[in-house]
């Protein structure tokens, strides 16, 4: 099966079948390893925005949930700097967060953002990824918590887009 975004045919590549049930799996570990820490969740907008939602109503214990929209500059500035558009709250002081990314890629994203949780003083801070590409990783990146990795190749779909397009689809699909 494929579907066509803009100029270009995805293939089919996991079924939301397959993506239910992993995310199942791995939130068996987020629920023994925080279940009486009350965590904070930060959704990374705008591709984690159904991943989270999953995740979320997996969790059967107390948590609460953040949204934070970043912007990277990573062609205009050599450090790869990455500034939040939609904010932390500041009230993240001695709380257990688990980060919710749609994808590590090169990993710059969150070695950008990861400095920025340390200032807010958080007890503890985990990263719990739908996809990780392991042969793009730039950086050595704990991710403790992870759905599938993946070859390095471009995927849309369960959030993710290409050039806007995708983000509906219950299904992840590749480049043809
Ligand atoms: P990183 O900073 O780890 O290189 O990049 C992470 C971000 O790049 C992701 O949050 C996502 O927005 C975007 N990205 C990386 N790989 C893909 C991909 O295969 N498909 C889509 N749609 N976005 C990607
Ligand atoms: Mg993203």
């Amino acid at each position: 099966m494929s579907v066509q975004l803009h100029d270009k045919t995805f293939d089919l590549f996991l079924t939301s079948s397959e993506i239910q049930a992993r995310i199942s799996e791995v939130c068996e570990y987020l629920n023994r390893d925080y279940a009486d820490k009350r965590p904070v969740f930060i959704a990374i907008l705008n591709g984690s925005f159904m991943f989270a939602a999953d995740v979320m109503r997996r969790f059967n214990d107390a948590c609460e949930i953040q949204f934070v929209r970043l912007a990277s500059y990573v062609g205009t500035s050599s450090t790869g700097e990455v500034q939040t558009i939609l904010g932390l709250s500041a009230d993240l002081k001695g709380r257990h967060v688990v980060i919710l990314e749609d994808i590590i890629d090169s990993g710059e994203t969150m070695v950008s953002f990861l400095p920025l949780l340390a200032q807010k003083e958080v007890a503890s801070c985990q990263i719990c990824s739908f996809l990780v590409k392991p042969d793009a990783l730039k950086h050595p990146i704990d991710v403790a918590y992870r759905c599938f990795d993946i070859p390095n190749e471009f995927v849309v779909g369960y959030g993710l887009d290409y050039d806007g397009l995708g983000r509906n689809l219950p299904d992840v699909y590749h480049l043809h």
